[in-house]
């Protein structure tokens, strides 16, 4: 046996001061490793089949209804009571959800708040045209890309058409086996020659990022864009629209990839939207678990998945809308005062995503302010950019107070600032709740190549969260 080292005065001083993270996996035990698969496994299932906020919020209603709760607006008139479990649909594109608390809704709620919305191509209003006999898809983008990463790779056809009369017709091609796929065109290498002297925000212009949707024509000698008119027949046939119809769709072009594991050693995930989906579906799944206990939580718990967060949370469907209040005023029950004191005591956890620090480019990342893969959840205090523009900027009380909880919890976290002061920055939605008097603090998942077509994220950092979000619900 080897001798034990005896630890320096120093040592042992350095090991009370510093602040230092484990490896998570390092801790791990065979139960642990069970909960973790599970967890990363219902995630995947989640991410393919929520690959666009309605789609999101069609999974998260069937998972909450499964599991009890029920449309606040079906219970309209009937008192809430401890332990109710209801929501709100909001235009099939946001959603809240709520488990009554024993004590009433105006002694402050803990609130998880994500968004299911993620970077993508949406069709413009009249997007069809033909081009020496190829029919193409125009798209504006949505949300922060890279474009050029968003060129020659499978891509799918999501969203709705909504009728005149009110139908919808629901749109999911590329998903399933022996479906077509679609995709955007570069240059070859060969003839890329000006190309490549560009920067890289200009090598793929927006107005490039077309989509290749057909190359054979109607047969008819007459006819003119007769591949144009072939595609819009094949879309006729099908869902029985027209040219004018795309004026009242929201048709989303998404990879076309599952979700995978990553690594020989499976420790990771890539796929299409981890940011934010990687945080909204641990949020989900806390206050599920929350809702299967015997006893009704404490306080009022509250799961909102909003959307919009990409392009700044404006829209009816965004943070920004009042939506959230309408819903907080629906639990508390009473006056308006009663409302904005609900608000000044409860506490939220912005749950959105942070970058992982990523060693290849080390040079954007200020290391010890980073977050890093597999050390599990990021608290962040600020984002924003330049001078802190922008940012919520949690108090240090509140912020000691979510430590407190994850600590007493046996939770590893980590700092998180985005990069380097003056490389850039982002938002999420916490400013929005800290406008209503809420203490909020960002809380999320570290993630490597956030916004492109194909993030990653450890898996063990998926349950790390999850499991601070139930801290949180149970105990802030
Ligand atoms: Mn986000
Ligand atoms: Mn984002």
């Amino acid at each position: 046996m080897a001798k034990e080292s005896k630890k320096s005065a120093g040592q042992k001083l350095a090991e009370k001061l510093f602040f230092s993270l484990k490896n998570c996996w390092d801790e791990i035990d065979a139960k642990t490793e069970k909960e973790v698969e599970e967890l990363a496994s219902s995630y995947k299932q989640f991410l393919d089949r929520g690959k666009t906020e309605r789609e999101c919020v069609i999974a998260a209603r069937e998972l909450l209804e499964k599991n009890g709760f029920a449309d606040i607006q079906t219970l309209e008139g009937k008192k809430l009571k401890a332990g109710m479990k209801v929501y709100q649909n909001i235009r099939g594109k946001s959603l809240i959800a709520a488990i009554v608390g024993k004590k009433p809704a105006v002694e402050g709620c803990n609130i998880l708040g994500a968004h299911v919305d993620s970077p993508r191509l949406d069709l413009k209003q009249n997007p069809l045209y033909e081009d020496c006999d190829f029919a193409l898809l125009d798209t504006h983008y949505y949300g922060g890309i890279k474009k050029y990463q968003w060129t020659v790779i499978p891509l799918a056809m999501h969203g709705v058409f909504a009728a005149e009369d009110g139908k919808i017709t629901t749109i999911n091609i590329g998903e399933e086996p022996g479906d077509p796929v679609f995709t955007i065109t570069d240059l070859l290498p060969h003839l890329a020659k000006e190309q490549m002297q560009k920067k890289a925000a200009e090598a793929v212009e927006g107005e490039d990022l077309d989509i290749l949707a057909g190359s054979r024509p109607f047969a008819d000698k007459e006819a003119k864009e007769k591949v144009k008119l072939n595609i819009l027949s094949l879309l006729h046939k099908k869902y029985g629209i027209t040219e004018k119809d795309f004026a009242c769709a929201e048709i989303e072009f998404v990879p076309a990839f599952k979700a995978s594991d990553v690594g020989l050693d499976r420790s990771m995930i890539g796929a299409y939207g981890h940011d934010d989906r990687c945080c909204a579906w641990p949020a989900l799944k806390a206050l599920v678990s929350l809702s299967r206990e015997k006893d009704a939580p404490e306080k009022t718990v509250i799961c909102y998945l909003s959307d919009k967060e990409e392009t700044g949370s404006a829209g009816n469907t965004g943070a920004r809308s009042s939506n959230f209040e309408n819903f907080t005023a629906m639990l508390v029950g009473a006056s308006e005062a009663e409302l904005r004191l609900c608000f000044s005591r409860s506490a939220m956890l912005s749950a959105d995503v942070n970058a992982a620090f990523d060693p290849t480019y080390a040079g954007v990342f200020d290391k010890k302010n980073s977050s890093f893969m597999g050390k599990g959840l990021v608290l962040t205090k600020y984002t924003g950019s330049g001078g802190k523009y922008g940012a919520s900027d949690a108090n240090a009380e509140f912020c000691a107070r979510v430590q407190g909880i994850m600590s007493r919890n046996k939770i590893q976290w980590q700092f998180g600032a985005l990069g380097k002061v003056d490389k850039g920055g982002g938002g999420t939605i916490a400013l929005y709740a800290a406008n209503l008097g809420i203490d909020v603090l960002d809380c999320g998942v570290p993630v490597l190549s956030m916004h492109s077509p194909f993030e990653v994220i450890s898996k063990i950092d998926l349950y790390t969260t999850y499991r601070g979000y139930i801290a949180f619900l149970k105990e802030a």
